[in-house]
């Protein structure tokens, strides 16, 4: 840190990402929730040479094709969709936009790891309110609360969803708050709040091609809600950074989302090898919660967390956990391929036998 650090930024505490290993050791890597599978064979067909000449140009600020084509696939107007570079600065906007200097924010205390670090750099005040002991979200807490909520629906890192009614009943009963409901898992189970979105102005739903359309690397997410919190949202990027989506992401977020079939075939698949691969770490013994996730979130038995953590990590297999009092014997094991997840349940197997677990 220089002398030259604003004040209010000394403390703080930035997000920190899963590894994403450089070259050497090819691990498999099930820590960070990427697709298995490649992004739609159209996008690759979309970044042509032609393109390519083009990026002397500004990128279009509208992200005009990217956002018909998601208005379309989910049956909205233009104007109630936003694009962002990653939903996490759709997240960050948000923030910006309903809480900094004004509104708090309310969350679950186990959650996305980026909302309290959003919160504070933006100069949010937020509750983290905790989770129930069984790790579901207790609609109580949030249900006529009066503040700015945020839902990750499935939740990370457990998983667990709540209905679409619950979802209703938050934002109907918070009439002159934000609910945002960070959608980012909802393709692998979960149910959609979109349907919701022409009863509740107040709702604000935030999605992205990183799990579900494999496009993690392109950074590309965006926000479903009404006209007026969309304009806020745009007020926020054209006064930070018009161009937020480069020309390749706004082609290739397009071609990604006008491939239906593609998505639903890698969905599917993913949901099938999660059912078997919750199946078969039962039978080795650990408790898992029901994802509706491209992840399961497990707790090994007649082991710790951290040793299986890292005896998985020196055979080559990464998965994310967090040194926390709650969950520290659990780990979050990313859906990979039914290859990469043979593997990782054999190695699994193995490491628990010489455990003596
Ligand atoms: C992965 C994830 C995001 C961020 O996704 P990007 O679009 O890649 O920025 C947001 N919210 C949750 C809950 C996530 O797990």
């Amino acid at each position: 840190m220089s002398r030259f650090l604003s004040e209010r930024f000394r403390s703080a505490r930035p997000y920190v990402p899963g590894e994403q290993p450089q070259g050497g050791q090819r691990y498999i890597k099930l820590n960070t929730n990427e697709s298995p599978f490649p992004p739609s064979p159209r996008v690759t067909a979309a970044i042509t040479a032609e393109e390519v000449e083009k990026l002397r140009l500004y990128s279009d600020p509208d992200a005009r094709p990217l956002t018909a084509a998601i208005a379309r696939r989910y049956g909205v107007d233009g104007r109630q969709v936003f694009v962002g570079n990653g939903s996490d600065e759709v997240l960050a906007f948000a923030f910006l936009a309903f809480g900094s200097g004004g509104k708090a924010f309310r969350f679950p205390a186990l959650s996305y790891g980026f909302y309290p670090v959003f919160a504070r750099l933006f100069g949010v005040e937020f509750e983290a309110v905790p989770l129930r002991e069984d790790f579901t979200i207790d609609p109580a807490d949030y249900i006529g609360c009066g503040k700015n909520v945020v839902i990750a629906n499935p939740n990370a890192p457990t998983g667990l969803a709540l209905g679409r009614r619950t979802i209703g009943e938050i934002a109907r009963s918070n009439p002159d708050s934000v609910v945002l409901v960070d959608e980012a898992y909802v393709d692998f189970g979960g149910e959609s709040a979109v349907p919701l979105l022409g009863e509740h102005d107040n709702l604000l739903i935030v999605q992205t091609f990183s799990k579900s359309r494999s496009l993690a690397g392109m950074r590309v997410g965006f926000a479903l809600g009404s006209p007026g919190l969309i304009g806020d949202l745009q007020q926020m990027k054209f006064s930070f950074n018009p161009y937020n989506l480069d020309r390749l992401a706004i082609l290739a977020g397009t071609a990604a989302m006008e491939d239906e079939a593609y998505f639903c075939a890698c969905t599917e698949k993913v949901c099938a090898t999660r059912r078997r691969v919750t199946g078969a770490l039962r039978a080795l013994g650990f408790t898992v919660l029901e994802s509706k996730a491209n992840f399961v979130f497990a707790k090994p038995a007649g082991i710790s967390g951290e040793a299986l953590f890292t005896a998985l990590r020196a055979r080559g297999v990464l998965t994310r956990r967090w040194d926390e009092p709650l969950i520290r014997d659990y780990l979050r094991i990313s859906i990979g391929s039914d290859e990469e997840m043979d593997a990782f349940l054999q190695k699994t197997a193995e490491i628990l036998r010489e455990a003596g677990a």
